[in-house]
């Protein structure tokens, strides 16, 4: 059986984003990958309990490590406090991968709960800072590789390398 990868929901075409959209991507892995059947599509945020569309939200703080470990938060531009939900999509992500030996991830840049390498700077300001998401964030500690969609190529190395 081939390895199976997790996919962020919407860079697959759901219509899961905070505004209602998605980021579909057309890439030959993702081709390869949905001939091989070995494809698992989830949105945490929606996973955590969020609804669609749901109002935008960043991380006040040095990013998705911080918020596992209890020094930052997950707040929307209106105030209200998110974190609980987006621990509880990361932990229903993680239980996803766990449950079915997946080991490679691709998420979403950029997002709060699944971006790898950039996040929002947590002031709501469009500016974008270093950093992971919440569930990049528990995916990674517990050993699974997070690529973002502009890794795809990657991914499939990784892919084709467990694969052997
Ligand atoms: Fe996409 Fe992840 Fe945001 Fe869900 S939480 S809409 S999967 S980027």
């Amino acid at each position: 059986k081939p390895p199976a990868v997790l996919f962020s929901a919407c860079l697959l075409g759901d219509a899961v984003r905070y505004d209602g959209g998605d980021n579909l991507q057309v890439h030959n892995a993702i081709r390869i990958w949905h001939q091989n059947d070995c494809i698992y599509r989830l949105c945490p945020e929606v996973a955590g309990g969020l609804p669609i569309p749901r109002p935008a939200a960043e991380i006040i703080g040095a990013g998705g490590d911080a918020v596992l470990d209890g020094s930052a938060r997950v707040v929307t531009l209106d105030g209200s406090d998110v974190t609980p939900a987006f621990l509880l999509g990361a932990q229903r992500t993680l239980a996803v991968c766990q449950q079915n030996n997946i080991k490679i991830a691709v998420l979403t840049e950029g997002s709060p709960s699944c971006g790898s390498q950039r996040i929002h700077a947590g002031r709501f300001s469009g500016s974008k800072t270093a950093g992971q998401g919440v569930t990049s964030a528990l995916l990674r500690t517990n050993g699974i590789k997070v690529f973002s969609q502009h890794q795809l190529d990657e991914a499939l190395l990784c892919w084709s390398s467990l694969s052997d």
